[in-house]
């Protein structure tokens, strides 16, 4: 798919603004702090409803002003789709999709499909466990919608034990616990299905690619290391949660909080058997953090038949030429936003047809 039109009210350092965007490639060049990022957070929100840089909607508005309006126009292959968002000060967003209003915000998903590459993702790999089960999630809920419910609820429920634990001490009252353990069991096994089923299609699609990326020299292998030991089976994977659940109580009690489940899941990134998270240089976790995202791409057009947009934001500097011009070549078929503070660092682009957008000071 690809995105037309862009409108902006009152959205960070936009005042207002209107973008006719270009099918193929947007660049958005300008010194720091005019608000290329800006237009990047706008067109992720279509997408996810949400901003990848806040959880605070209010920090979206423009300053000393009390609303805030983002339209995006797109095409996709065999219908339009047009997002709008307002937001409110102290209010809850509210969203419209081809000029209805939905009931739930989490129904924007599946409308808009945009994958983000940032220079905190080139650390992907190198970073925490938290960072890579996002990197999961977020595809997962852009594609499944039912999954971004389902990880709520699992989160919530997770709240609500941990203060039971917390005020379990020295009490005699295990047994409250039940519920709430049948409920974490009850969602959080359809999460960790959705996420082995997630690494099992990415895994074949990014060792490809990684092999494309580096000469056929290295052979990645992406595992999915879910913190219960996962066996394909519901019933048996359930009795599994509910088993370490069992064993883990005690500790459980002791921290005031739940050590094991899908909030504490990982993904194990390998080239030829070393574990890249500890041992990778520098370049082969930037490496295979690109072939995760590029196979991330592939994945959704798999899945929904659209590809999604890219947006680069400040990533192509941080690449050296060639991965750059991998980049650029893996990426003909998808619409590109790019965003840079120096347009000559992009001299491997077909510049020919490209929309180029001077930022300066939000115009
Ligand atoms: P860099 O090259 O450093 O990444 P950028 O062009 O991507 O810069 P943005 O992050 O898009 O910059 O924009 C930052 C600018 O937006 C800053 O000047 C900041 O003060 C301004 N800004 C951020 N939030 C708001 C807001 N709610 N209201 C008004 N201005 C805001
Ligand atoms: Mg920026």
């Amino acid at each position: 798919m690809y995105l037309k039109r862009l409108k902006l009210i009152n959205f960070r350092n936009y005042k207002e603004l209107e973008l006719d965007l270009n099918e193929k490639l947007n660049i958005f060049v300008g010194n720091n702090a005019q608000g290329k990022t800006n237009i990047v957070e706008a067109i992720y929100m279509s997408s996810l409803g949400k901003s990848f840089r806040t959880s605070k909607d209010k920090e979206l508005i423009m300053f000393n002003r009390n609303q805030s309006y983002i339209k995006v126009e797109g095409q996709k292959k065999y219908s339009n789709v047009e997002v709008e968002i307002k937001l409110v000060a102290n209010k809850k967003k509210r969203i419209k999709v081809n000029k209805l209003s939905l009931s739930k915000n989490s129904e924007i998903l599946n409308n808009i499909y945009v994958v983000i590459f940032s220079p905190e993702d080139l650390r992907l790999i190198k970073e925490g466990p938290s960072e890579r089960r996002k990197f999961m999630d977020n595809e997962l809920s852009q594609m499944k919608p039912y999954y971004f419910h389902n990880l709520n609820s699992y989160n919530k429920i997770l709240i609500q034990r941990n203060h039971l634990l917390k005020n379990m001490r020295g009490k005699d009252n295990e047994f409250m616990l039940e519920v709430w353990d049948e409920k974490l069991i009850d969602v959080g096994v359809k999460i960790i299905e959705e996420r082995a089923r997630f690494v099992k299609r990415i895994t074949p699609l990014s060792r490809l690619i990684h092999r494309k990326i580096t000469n056929n020299r290295e052979n990645l292998e992406v595992t999915y290391l879910s913190n219960i030991d996962y066996v394909e089976d519901t019933n048996k994977l359930k009795d599994m949660f509910k088993k370490q659940l069992k064993e883990a109580l005690k500790i459980d009690i002791k921290r005031g909080t739940t050590t094991v489940g899908p909030h504490r899941d990982d993904l194990g990134v390998f080239i030829d058997k070393i574990d890249i998270r500890s041992f990778g240089s520098q370049g082969q976790q930037r490496t295979c953090a690109l072939s995760l995202k590029l196979a991330e791409i592939e994945l959704v057009k798999g899945e929904t038949g659209e590809y999604p947009v890219l947006l680069l934001d400040d990533v192509m500097s941080e690449l050296d030429i060639n991965r750059q011009n991998f980049l650029i070549k893996a990426l003909k078929d998808v619409q590109l936003f790019i965003t840079t503070t120096e347009i000559n660092n992009l001299e491997e682009l077909n510049m020919d047809e490209a929309f180029i957008f001077h930022v300066e000071n939000a115009q």
